[in-house]
């Protein structure tokens, strides 16, 4: 059979396998045949990938698009993830109203503006929500939701609702066990933080008038506050066999109970770090435009979030990526307390990770490519993207491991005027990204008119 599209002569970086110089064929957007090297395969276009190393496309599982900008703008500012190589996201919103209800107006203004493939996790706020799980993720193919453990009995004052859930330990309990009840493929991500702690030491520290940026801000939330409710998290979810994915880790604490505790990760657990906690600490000079919720720490929580990395007990790489400008960021204030949660970070995402984690730790790229692709796409149901075998998407970023560039907002053509890894020197950017067999990116450059992106409907 004539393959529509032949990548040939590059260096495929199959996730955890290994590197492999082979041809990739692609037929109707599905990757239809992996050669060896020197098999003639008749093809109606050939890219020649010599020097080039062939990336899954990637997975980003953790977006927040739709916050402080609208859902439309922010998904037409999808084309700095192609730059980056990411061709599928997976974007969380929650909303106090019936999903049934919200649900279709984002996926329509997805499908008209988005320029890679998505979908959603949805957060779960409210008793109905609970209630129209089943028909949301049958009627939706919405196989994901989130629970706020940092919300925790907050939710009727912060957001002034009045049918709000506790999220308590024992809604968390309920919630699993109604997800398995539904199919044992749903899943639950977590944000672990312990918020009793976490609400008191922002008023001692606030009223104290303390302010030495990143620092105090770190100083908020220890590990030991997310550790404890990480600990009480897998505790819970191993009584319910659930299937859970704890998002964002950033403490030593947490890698230590990770570690010590093996009997709690076996089954049903997946863990996520983000890029910004293994390469920025609270000294960094990016300051409080790296304020975040769980804070950035320091260089020893680092260096144990790659050591969980290397070990598997941490599998999954999300950038949190929340696209809002310095503006915006600074709109209450400069001061610690002031500043608001998130900044952007997609496009750099792959780089960074093969600067900081090949380059300087000598992290294989297989790994690279298995907890930026495969492991996400595996722990969100996404069978068809994330690998490279014949029968999947054929998503790729084709990388050019020499090539080093400065991130900046103008080189990911974002629209937003900053980003936290602004300035950093990184190598690995995709020469082309390919989403579903068609050339998206090439030489760097976006080529292609949004709305090309597709809503995938997960199935159970
Ligand atoms: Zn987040």
């Amino acid at each position: 059979m004539k393959a529509d599209l032949l990548i040939k002569n590059g260096l495929v970086v199959f996730p955890k396998e290994g590197v492999r110089n082979v041809h990739i064929g692609i037929t109707d957007g599905l990757i239809s045949g992996i050669y060896s090297s020197d098999e003639e395969i008749e093809s109606n276009e050939v890219l020649d990938a010599s020097g080039l190393h062939i990336f899954p496309g990637l997975v980003d599982t953790h977006e927040h698009l739709g916050i402080y900008n609208s859902v439309e703008a922010d998904f037409l500012d999808t084309k700095q993830h192609a730059i980056g190589g990411v061709t599928t996201i997976v974007n969380y919103d929650r909303q106090v109203e019936s999903y049934l209800d919200f649900f279709p107006k984002v996926q329509e203004i997805g499908e008209k503006n988005s320029y890679i493939d998505f979908t959603y996790s949805l957060g779960i706020l409210t008793e109905q929500h609970i209630d129209e799980l089943e028909e949301t993720v049958e009627r939706f193919g919405l196989t994901s939701f989130k629970f706020f453990r940092n919300y925790e009995r907050q939710l009727n004052d912060k957001f002034k609702i009045n049918n709000g859930i506790d999220l308590s330990s024992y809604d968390l309990m309920r919630l699993l066990e109604k997800l398995k009840s539904i199919s044992p493929k749903l899943l639950l991500a977590i944000h672990c933080e312990n918020m009793d702690i976490n609400r008191k030491l922002i008023s001692k520290y606030e009223n104290e008038g303390q302010d030495n940026g990143l620092k105090t801000w770190s100083l908020t939330s220890p590990g030991y506050a997310e550790a404890e409710s990480l600990l009480s998290t897998l505790y819970l979810n191993s009584i319910v066999d659930g299937n859970v994915y704890i998002v964002h880790l950033t403490s030593a604490a947490s890698v230590d109970i990770l570690e010590k505790m093996p009997w709690l990760i076996e089954k049903g657990v997946k863990v996520e770090t983000c890029a910004h906690y293994l390469c920025l600490t609270e000294d960094s000079s990016v300051g409080l435009n790296a304020k975040v919720g769980p804070p950035i720490h320091t260089m020893h929580d680092s260096d144990r979030l790659w050591e969980g990395i290397k070990q598997g007990w941490i599998n999954a790489i999300g950038t949190d990526h929340v696209p809002n400008s310095l503006k915006t960021k600074y709109s209450k204030g400069e001061g610690v307390f002031d500043a608001l949660y998130g900044f952007p970070s997609v496009g750099s995402l792959l780089p960074i990770m093969i600067s900081e984690g090949f380059v300087k730790r000598g992290l294989p790229l297989e790994r690279i490519a298995e907890i930026t692709s495969y492991q996400p796409a595996e722990s969100f149901n996404l069978p068809s993207k994330g690998r490279i075998e014949v029968g999947a998407d054929a998503d790729f970023a084709l990388v050019d491991l020499t090539k080093k560039k400065v991130v900046s907002p103008q080189l990911m053509y974002s629209h937003s005027d900053y980003s936290v890894f602004d300035g950093f020197e990184a190598v690995g950017w995709p020469v082309y990204t390919i989403s579903r067999g068609e050339i998206i990116v090439k030489d760097g450059q976006p080529i292609k008119e949004n709305g090309r992106g597709k809503f995938i409907k997960r199935l159970i």
